[in-house]
């Protein structure tokens, strides 16, 4: 049996940290991938979130050099498909005055693929000490006594220490440590993408700084394209409970948008790659630990539950991790109880904090974007309405506008319900419930706010009927 302080299952953005941050504290450490390199098995791309450049000073690192695939997503794209299948709109966006640092002032995102990505981060881990064996598969979990001592790889042999199951969305420690079986369906989503190649000067040129896009749409579940510097990705996900059709279905009516099309064909894009892949995406995270096994990342279901972003919440909840075992292993206490220590520290963090308004994001997202039929199908319409309606030359503005107040008025008996079963519960959550009497207390809100009452009421209320 080999000994390790430290063995750690998967050498994606949570093992490769946890490995990085065990080693540096002088543990032994050792972690495991099955592909070939870090990186060759995930989602081939990703974009990364700016807090990962105010967490983890390794980001400072990173550039075109040692990541040839990198691309600032400083503007995103927001297309709006309604019934029909027809893009109606598109508002771009950027950093708003609200954010608070840099880089998150200068954009969005850092896209990037992951076989640039994963190889580069886990090289910081073998740099500070931990070694790390590729090509390997971690078939089981060893126990002594009932408990997990360490874990076994497919050629047998054996490897002694404390576990962190960083290994992905499917994850087997978690399943053999006694954590979970699967997945229930609403907990976990399928994300089939297409990975298109393209010249980066085209990107450039076309796109400019609009490295991201959101297809908003009521005929297939939110698609995001994110730009790299030499192709892009498609791609949308839903839960399991959602699909009535095979998701290929819905992704194929992405790329058959006449828009898609044409944006494919300036930017001579070639189709290279088909992927799909499971994420879990969840109101809460459970069952992260058990005696001396720890879950991070995916393995653990921590990707943010409004957008999925994942590869932060993988790195921090690595690091609250090796601090709790290694607490754990100098206190020689390796037992679950002691290891509620790391819910602890994951939750006093940022990506802790994104979960206390974790079901009221996840219910809100599966309401809306998600729901395509149900709920975009009057949303878009709406919206536009809101946003497009107003340049508009055929008739006088002041007729315009009670045109559009009578058309709004007719997606109220949808727009109110909604806002009452998913927007005040997340506001309430959030600004906590105070803040919240001003909106839901009509005589508070007319007495501090009475223009918005009084403008509220001459615009639904008192539109007169369509003629
Ligand atoms: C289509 C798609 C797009 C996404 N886009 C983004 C994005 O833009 N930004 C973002 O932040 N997040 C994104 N995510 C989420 C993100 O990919 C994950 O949350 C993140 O990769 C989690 O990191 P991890 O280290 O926990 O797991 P993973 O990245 O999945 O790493 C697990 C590693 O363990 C290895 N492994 C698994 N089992 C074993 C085993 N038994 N033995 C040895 N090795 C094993 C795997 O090969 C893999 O390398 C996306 C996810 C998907 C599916």
């Amino acid at each position: 049996m080999n000994e390790y302080d430290i063995v750690i299952v998967g050498a994606g953005p949570g093992g490769s940290t946890a490995a990085k941050e065990a080693a540096e504290k002088g543990l032994k450490t050792i972690f495991f991938e099955r592909g070939r390199k870090p990186g060759e098995k995930n989602s081939s791309g990703c974009g990364l979130g700016p807090r990962m450049w105010r967490d983890f000073d390794v980001m400072k690192e990173i550039g075109p050099e040692v990541c040839p695939s990198i691309r600032e997503g400083r503007a995103a794209r927001n297309y709006f498909v309604n019934e029909e299948g027809e893009v109606t709109g598109y508002i771009m966006t950027t950093p708003t005055a609200s954010v608070t640092y840099e880089p998150a002032k200068s954009w969005i995102t850092l896209n990037c693929y992951r076989s640039d990505f994963d190889p580069w981060l886990s090289q910081y881990a073998v740099d500070a000490g931990a070694e790390l064996k590729t090509s390997t598969l971690v078939t089981g979990l060893i126990r002594e006594d009932g408990k997990v001592v360490g874990v076994i790889d497919e050629k047998g042999e054996k490897y002694r220490g404390f576990v962190i199951g960083a290994d992905g969305a499917v994850s087997m420690v978690a399943q053999q440590a006694g954590l979970r079986k699967r997945w229930k369906q609403e907990e976990v989503t399928i994300v089939p993408q297409y990975d298109f190649e393209c010249s980066p000067s085209k990107i450039d040129d076309i796109m400019g700084d609009e490295a991201l896009a959101v297809w908003w749409s009521a005929v297939f579940p939110a698609a995001y394209q994110v730009f790299f510097n030499g192709g892009f990705h498609i791609g949308l996900g839903n839960w399991m409970t959602w699909w009535d059709k095979n998701p290929m279905y819905y992704l194929n009516r992405v790329i058959s948008l006449k828009y898609f099309k044409r944006l494919v064909r300036i930017l001579d894009a070639k189709p290279r790659e088909f992927q799909a892949h499971l994420l879990p995406w969840q109101g809460k995270p459970y069952n992260t630990h058990t005696d001396n096994v720890i879950l991070v990342g995916d393995a653990g279901g921590f990707p943010c539950p409004l957008e999925a972003e994942g590869i932060y919440p993988a790195m921090i909840t690595a690091r609250a991790a090796i601090e709790t075992a290694a607490d754990a292993l100098s206190e020689g206490d390796t037992s679950k109880e002691f290891l509620m220590l790391y819910d602890k520290k994951w939750k006093a963090t940022s990506v802790g904090e994104e979960f206390t308004a974790g079901p009221e994001l996840a219910s809100i997202w599966r309401a809306l974007p998600f729901s395509p039929h149900k709920t975009m199908s009057w949303f878009i319409p709406m919206f536009m309405e809101i946003i497009g309606g107003i340049i508009d030359w055929s008739e006088p503005h002041a007729v315009r506008i009670r045109q559009i107040a009578r058309r709004l008025k007719t997606y109220l008996p949808q727009a109110v319900p909604f806002i009452m079963k998913e927007v005040i519960p997340l506001l309430t959550t959030v600004l906590g419930e105070d803040k919240m009497e001003l909106l839901t207390d009509p005589e508070k809100l007319l007495t501090e706010m009475p223009e918005i009452q009084e403008a509220l009421t001459k615009a639904f209320m008192d539109a007169p009927e369509e003629e």
